[in-house]
This record gives C-alpha cells, structure tokens and sequence, in this order.
C-alpha cells in the first residue's frame, strides 16, 4: 500500500568454520549462496532489498577452518556479501592479532558496542552501524556474551572489558539519537537465546536483552550463540525438525531469531514497514541440503537439493585441498575407542583424559630438564572422542581445536595440595582430568586428602612438577592463576602439536594401558 516499504532480512549464525560442506554433502557456503542469491533476486524482482547478518562465532569447529585461521570462512563471507556480522565469544580463540587480520579481510564490520579495552573508553569495535535498505535506515548495533572472558582463553581477552548488554543498549540508543537519523534499530547479538529468560547458568540473552528495553526502542534481535532454531510455541520452544513453519520469539514488540548453526539453515525473514510500524510478513528458516534418514535408513534430502554455486566452490576448494593435504596423514593406531563425550569427560575420569595428561606430562620430562609428576586437562578443553582405528592428524585437532600451549610449573607439596583441592571440585568444563593421582576429595569442605602422586606417596615437604595448557594456567574456567608463578614455564609448543608428537612416538595404542584408575579421585 501507500507508504509500505518492503524488505528482507537473510541471517545465519555460528558458522564455526563451516565454510566447506560435510562428509554427506549437507550445508556450505556454496549452497548457501545459491539459496541467497535466489532470495535476493526474488525480493528485488518486487521492488525489495536485502539485508544479510551473522549473529557470530565465525571461528573455531574444523581443522581446515582452524588450521587456517577462518581465512577460508570469511573469504565465503566476502562472496556471500555478508553486511555485518556480530562477534561472537569464540572469535576470541585466537590472539587479537588473528582477529585483527580477520576484520581486515572482512569486507563487512564486526558490530560489538559492549567490549571495552581495559584501560581507556574505548570500543574495541565499532558499536552500531547504520544500514539504508530499501529508503528505510536501520541502526544495527552489536553485542556480545558477558560470558566471554569465563570461557576464553584469559590471555586473549586479558585487556578488554565486556559490558552488560542490558546496560550498554540505553547507551547506544541514546547515541544513535543523538547522532543519526533512523527507522528502526535492530540488535545482533552473541548472547543466546534462552525460552522465557530462562538463562540457567549462561549469562543472560536476547529475551532478557529485548524485556529491559523501552517497548518500541528496539524491533529487531539478530542472535546466535546458544546454537539452537528459534522457532517458538508460545514461551516454549516447537519440536522443529528441517522444511517445518518456523515462527520466531516475540517479546516486548521485538522480533528474535536465529538460525541454529553451521549455515544448516538459512533464517528469511520479509518485513513491511508501514507508518512507523513494522510488521513481520513472512518468516521461513530455509534447511541448506539437510538431510534426514529415510524408513530403508538411507540419507535424503529433507526438503529439496540445492545446487552449490559453481563459483563461490571453486574459490573454496584449494583452501578445503590444503587443509584436508594436512590432516589425513595416519599417524598412529588404537585398539580401542578413546572416551573424550562431553557428557562422560565431564563426569568422570576416562582413557582420553589419561592419554592426554600422559602425553603432556611425558613431554615436559623428555624434552626439559625436569620430570613431570602429573597432568591436569580441564575436560572442557576435550571437544571430541577418538574411535577405535587409525588416528590422523585430524582427529587430533579435533579433540584439541583451541592451540594453547602446553606448560608446567613446579610448587612445593603444600601448593599442590591447594591447586587439587581448588580444580577437584570443579564441575562442567572445568571437572578436572588428572593421571598419576590417588586422593579423596571432599567438595563441602573444599579438601583433598592426597595419599598418592606422580606414583609416589604424598609427601607435604616434596616438590612436584606437572603439565597443563596455558588456559588452565592463566585461570580459565576458574582455575587458580598460577602463570605468574616463579617456577612457571611455557613451552610455546600448542596442545595439538605436542599430542600429535605423542601419537607420533606411540603408533600401536592400547586403550587398556591409559584405564583410568578406580578411585583415582574419590568423592
Ligand atoms: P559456544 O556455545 O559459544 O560454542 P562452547 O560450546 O565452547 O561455547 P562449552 O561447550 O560449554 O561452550 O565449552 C566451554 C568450556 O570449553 C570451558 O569450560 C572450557 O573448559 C573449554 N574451553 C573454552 N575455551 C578453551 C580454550 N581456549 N582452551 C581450552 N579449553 C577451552
Ligand atoms: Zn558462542
């Protein structure tokens, strides 16, 4: 009608270096492109326009994306012609040198208008930026996580500040009044997205985020994130299975959607702006080649098969070659399935855990002039099992995807006893693995009756020495800081390099020889 302005909102999130397709031919950019294209010009053909986001987390899920610094996903991005894109906690996987690369070769800005450095007021990134879509100017302002600096690596994120969202949006708000002249705003967020507020442990997302803001302030939540397809019954979330009618959250007069993860789905959303209102006329999340078991327990295609973009796959390939060229190289073999689940790792203690505080421990006493008594791996930081067979440099990346290196510290009895009683109470990701161990932990008390280490008796005068990742060392997950510790040492070696050499040196595993102890931690 009259004064109706049309457009299209195309979104996706938590790419985790998702840029190439899996092994069964499901989602990848290219694919996502034909399905972009197509939308795009469909909308233009009736005299729309669109706009493209990413709700973050760009980084960090696959060995050919890890290997290669998410090169491969944001050259995807730059074809795809993402507009912007929020910065998500796992974009801080890296130093900030690496992401200061990546925001080079973005041909789009990464929005965060609540990370500070520390010792000034200044953004890190740019806040918001002010999009013209169809005669209609969005501000499009960035946030993410609070929860980012618990689950990062310290040292990365050792000189920003992250602000609370719900704190910061008046603020911008305020700021793009002040400065611009716009439609409507909409926040892109990495905050997750939690039915009815109910955050849990997680630091509060978009539905908290779209509850404390004056009604009509904000139209629009891009998120990501929580990884999951808004698509809502009521304040629940529907049992939504690919090609389902998806009907985003709605609260407080803001819209909020995401698309789950890895580009499986491509979120459409076609807006009509009418008098000041907007009105949301269509929504659909578009399954990117998805594919469900059929009754004869064959994979087909949920809805229907997507031709990949002939160029957008050719530009990806020599990056996918490279990085595949790296990772199938076999390196050794086990005779048995190596337990890294997150459910089980961060329960209890399991072969991989031992593999893998062995493998570090073993290192520091071959290669330093000291012998290491034991090994502590926060079980979070194990991402993947090992099954029974050949073992490649990709499994080992995919175990232990975040390239921290491995350090050692040496502390007298009475430190260590410390040290074990504040990670053995840990739960989550922090739940501690831990080899060459006998104690009894008493979580009311916060205590540990130690009878054995590094395969001696306890002894409060002793010195021990022992491996873990520099994550650890520098208070991830909580763990007490200790890499300002006099005897502390970091080998500059990463995680994956020094558990490959292990592979490497043991080309016939046995599982049985890395059985966790029963009562190795007793509770
Ligand atoms: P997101 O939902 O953003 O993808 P996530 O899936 O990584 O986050 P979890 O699977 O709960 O969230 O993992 C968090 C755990 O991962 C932390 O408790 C920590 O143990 C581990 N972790 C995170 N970053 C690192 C890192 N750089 N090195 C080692 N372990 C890490
Ligand atoms: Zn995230």
């Amino acid at each position: 009608g009259d004064g109706c302005k049309t457009f299209t909102l195309i979104h996706t999130n938590d790419n985790h270096g998702r840029f190439w397709q899996n092994s069964n031919g499901e989602y990848g950019m290219a694919a996502r492109k034909t399905v972009i294209a197509k939308i795009r010009d469909e909308v233009e053909r009736n005299g729309g326009e669109t706009i493209l986001l990413s709700g973050g987390d760009i980084n960090t899920g696959v060995p050919e994306s890890d290997m290669q610094q998410a090169i491969p996903d944001f050259v995807g991005m730059n074809l795809l012609g993402y507009d912007a894109m929020a910065v998500g906690n796992h974009e801080f996987d890296n130093p900030l040198s690496t992401l200061d690369m990546q925001q080079t070769l973005a041909n789009f800005p990464m929005l965060a208008a609540n990370i500070y450095y520390k010792d000034s007021n200044e953004r890190y990134f740019e806040p918001y930026r002010v999009f013209e879509v169809n005669g209609l100017k969005i501000a499009i302002i960035g946030f993410t996580t609070i929860d980012t600096p618990k689950v990062t690596n310290p040292e990365n994120v050792g000189s920003l500040t992250f602000t609370d969202p719900q704190l910061e949006l008046p603020k911008v708000l305020a700021e793009i009044e002040q400065n611009e002249s716009v439609d409507m705003v909409f926040a892109l967020t990495h905050m997750g997205h939690y039915a009815d507020g109910n955050h849990g442990t997680e630091a509060p997302g978009d539905v908290m985020l779209a509850r404390s803001v004056e009604q009509g302030k904000l139209q629009a939540i891009i998120g990501g994130h929580s990884q999951n397809p808004v698509c809502m019954e009521g304040d629940e979330y529907a049992d939504f299975t690919p090609g389902d009618t998806c009907k985003p959250d709605f609260q407080n007069d803001t819209f909020i959607m995401q698309a789950h993860e890895w580009g499986k789905y491509v979120g459409r959303a076609d807006f009509e702006y009418m008098d000041g209102k907007l009105t949301l006329a269509n929504y659909q999340l578009i399954p990117i080649n998805l594919k469900v078991e059929n009754e004869a327990g064959d994979l087909e295609y949920a809805t229907q098969e997507i031709t990949p973009d002939s160029f957008v796959y050719e530009t990806l390939k020599p990056y996918q070659e490279r990085g595949q060229e790296l990772l199938d190289v076999v390196i050794s073999h086990t005779d048995g399935r190596f337990e890294g689940d997150r459910e089980v790792v961060r329960a209890q203690q399991t072969n991989l855990g031992q593999l893998l505080t062995t493998a570090y421990s073993q290192f520091i006493t071959d290669n330093f002039a000291v012998t290491a008594d034991f090994g502590v791996m926060n079980s979070g930081g194990i991402r993947a099992s090992i099954e029974a067979g050949n073992i490649s440099y990709r499994d080992v990346l995919t175990v232990q995807p975040f390239g921290n290196f491995v350090s050692y510290v040496t502390m007298s009895g009475e430190e260590v006893e410390k040290y074990l009683a504040e990670i053995a109470v840990k739960t989550g990701g922090g739940f501690p693995q831990l080899n060459a161990v006998r104690m009894d932990v008493d979580c009311d008390a916060g205590k540990v009756d130690i009878a054995q280490l590094g395969g001696r008796s306890f002894d409060l005068a002793q010195n021990y020495t022992f491996a873990l990742i520099h994550f650890s060392a520098a208070g991830g997950d909580d763990y007490p800081v200790i890499n300002q510790h006099p005897n502390y040492i970091d080998t500059q070696l990463t995680d994956a390099s020094v558990f490959r050499e292990y592979f490497v040196n043991h080309p016939n595993l046995k599982v049985a020889d890395y059985a966790p102890v029963d009562g190795q931690l007793q509770f």
